[in-house]
C-alpha cells in the first residue's frame, strides 16, 4: 500500500537527533520559555530571511496574531476588510473573522489554484486593510502585482504560510514568510515543517508588531505580571521548538526530495481525465501536496484506494459553502466550488521510494 504520508517513517529518518534534542529538554528541567525557543526562532527568522521570529502555540494562532497585534495598534479595526482567496483552509478565513474582520472572498487562478491578482483591485474599498495570501499547496502566491497593489493602496500584505516553508519566490529570491508585512507559520505535524504537537510562528521585520504578538500570545504581558492586553496562553513547547531545530536543519533535504517525486509525477502522469496545475518555477513550489483535478474525483479516489494509493481532498467543501458561515452559503464563487469539487491529493513525502512513486503514476495512467 502507498500511504497518503508516512510520519513514522518521516521521524525515523532523523531519529537520533530528535531523541537527543527531546532528552535534552526533559532533562534541562525548563519546559517553556527557554533558550529553544530562543534558539529555533533565530534560526526560523534567519531561514525565512525576516528580522523577527515570534513562536506560539499553532499556524491558526500565529494569523490570529497578527491580525490582533495590528487592530491593537490601531492599523485596523474591527469592520475592517481583508481580501483573501476563496479557496483556502478554513484557519486562514477564521483567523480574519475571530477579529471581527471581514473576508473579501476571492477567486482563485483555475491554472496556478492560487488566488487571481487581476481580480483584487476591483475588490478594494474603503474598508480594506490587508490582502492575504495563502501560499496553498506549497506554491508561491506572490506576485509582483499584489506587492504593488499593497504598496500603491497602502494595504498590509500577510503570507499564511503554513504550508510552504522553505519555497522562493523567484521574483526578488526572497522565501514565503519574508515577502509581505507579517507571515503565520503552522508546524503542525503533517506540514512541511512539522512538530510531534501542535506549534506555530510569525515572522515579519516590524519589530513593534513582533513584540505585541510575543506579548499577546503570552496573556497580554508586557513585563511580567504587568499587563498590557487580554491576551491568551499562545506558546511554544521547549520540546516542539527543539525538535524544530533539528527539523529545520534537514528542512531543505526534504524539500528537495518533494520536489523529485512532484518532478516524476509531472513527466509521467499522462491521462486525458486528470488535469495537473500548470508547473510553478522549481524554486516555486516546495509541494506540501501534489493536487490534481478530475471531474469524477470520487470515483478516482475509490478506485486508487482499491489499488492500495491514499489519497486526500484539500479541501471538499470551500469556506462559503460551510455551515459555520451560513451568510455566505448562497454566494457564488464558481471557480472555487469547482476545484473543491474536483480537487485529489496524491502522495509525495520526502520519505516515498521510487518504487511506490512508479505505483501511483501507473495506477493513476490505468484510470479509465
Ligand atoms: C494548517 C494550516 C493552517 C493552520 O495551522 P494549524 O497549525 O493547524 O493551526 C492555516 N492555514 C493553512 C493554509 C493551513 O494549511
Amino acid at each position: 500500500m502507498v500511504k497518503f504520508l508516512d510520519l513514522q517513517k518521516i521521524t525515523a529518518k532523523y531519529a537520533d537527533e530528535i531523541h537527543a534534542a527531546a532528552s535534552r529538554v526533559i532533562d534541562s528541567g525548563w519546559y517553556l520559555q527557554g533558550k529553544e525557543n530562543e534558539c529555533f526562532e533565530a534560526d526560523y527568522a534567519r531561514y525565512i530571511g525576516s528580522r523577527h521570529c515570534v513562536g506560539c502555540a499553532n499556524g491558526l494562532d500565529a494569523l490570529i496574531w497578527i491580525f490582533r497585534a495590528y487592530i491593537e495598534l490601531g492599523v485596523m479595526a474591527p469592520g475592517d476588510e481583508v481580501i483573501v482567496p476563496a479557496n483556502t483552509y478554513i484557519a486562514t478565513i477564521l483567523a480574519i473573522t475571530e477579529n471581527n474582520l471581514v473576508p473579501v472572498l476571492v477567486e482563485p487562478d483555475a491554472s496556478t489554484l492560487q488566488i487571481d491578482d487581476s481580480k483584487i483591485e476591483s475588490r478594494i474599498t474603503a474598508k480594506t486593510k490587508a490582502v492575504c495570501i495563502v501560499h496553498l499547496y506549497g506554491r508561491c502566491a506572490y506576485t509582483d502585482k499584489i506587492g504593488e497593489i499593497c504598496r500603491s493602496r497602502g494595504l498590509k500584505l500577510i503570507e499564511d504560510n503554513a504550508q510552504a516553508h522553505g519555497c522562493i519566490f523567484g521574483g526578488n529570491g526572497k522565501k514565503t514568510g519574508a515577502l509581505g508585512d507579517a507571515a503565520g507559520h503552522s508546524f503542525y505535524p503533517g506540514k512541511n515543517l512539522g512538530a510531534f504537537g501542535d506549534g506555530g510562528a510569525v515572522t515579519t521585520d516590524d519589530e513593534t508588531l513582533a513584540q505585541t504578538i510575543r506579548s499577546l500570545a503570552n496573556y497580554g504581558s508586557s513585563r511580567k505580571y504587568v499587563f498590557k492586553y487580554c491576551g491568551r496562553n499562545s506558546r511554544l513547547d521547549e520540546i516542539q521548538a527543539a525538535i524544530l531545530g533539528v527539523k529545520l536543519r534537514h528542512l531543505d533535504e526534504d524539500l528537495e526530495a518533494r520536489k523529485q517525486v512532484a518532478a516524476y509525477y509531472y513527466g509521467n502522469i499522462k491521462n486525458p481525465l486528470l488535469r495537473l496545475p500548470v508547473p510553478a518555477a522549481r524554486e516555486s513550489h516546495v509541494f506540501h501536496l501534489f493536487p490534481i483535478l478530475c471531474s469524477r474525483r470520487d470515483e478516482l479516489q475509490r478506485y486508487l484506494a482499491d489499488n492500495g494509493i491514499q489519497t486526500l481532498i484539500h479541501y471538499p467543501i470551500p469556506p462559503h459553502k460551510q455551515e459555520c458561515y451560513s451568510e455566505w452559503n448562497d454566494l457564488s464563487l464558481p471557480i472555487t466550488e469547482r476545484i473543491h469539487a474536483e480537487e485529489l491529493s496524491l502522495p509525495i513525502s520526502p520519505v516515498m521510494t521510487q518504487e511506490e512513486i512508479e505505483t501511483v503514476v501507473k495506477i493513476v495512467n490505468q484510470f479509465k
